[in-house]
């Protein structure tokens, strides 16, 4: 999943390449062929395809794009075990959490822009 933050475009980029990358692949590299016939594979190029929109039209001076078109910050709008965040869910983010219910994943990424940072689940506790 890439582009939760819609000005944090690579991943997006990225993600687009990957899906061109293993479906062109298919048939004919025995690793990708093998990869796609023996998996699931789930690819969400952009959480936050507004985002995305509105940063299509920079001005140089603010950051437009960074939350959803309701002006939510995705990255905080999910359920969270040490803090509670009292905002409403929104469409993208309901969408999400329904999406992981309905899957049995073994592997994931979640794609954004900028500093390298690695998170993993519950790594926001207080020590
Ligand atoms: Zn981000």
């Amino acid at each position: 999943m890439a582009n939760m933050h819609g000005d944090e475009t690579v991943g997006r980029e990225l993600l687009l390449h990957l899906i061109d990358y293993l479906v062109t692949r298919h048939g004919k590299d025995l690793e990708v062929t093998s990869l796609i016939n023996s998996t699931w594979i789930h690819i969400m190029p952009s959480m936050n395809p507004d985002g995305f929109e509105a940063v299509r039209k920079p001005d140089c001076y603010s950051s437009n794009g960074r939350e959803n078109y309701n002006q939510y910050e995705l990255n905080r709008n999910f359920l969270d075990a040490f803090e509670y965040h009292n905002v409403p869910r929104q469409p993208e983010t309901l969408a999400v959490m329904k999406w992981l219910k309905s899957e049995t994943f073994v592997l994931s990424a979640n794609l954004h822009g900028g500093a390298l940072v690695a998170s993993y689940p519950f790594d926001n506790g207080v020590p």
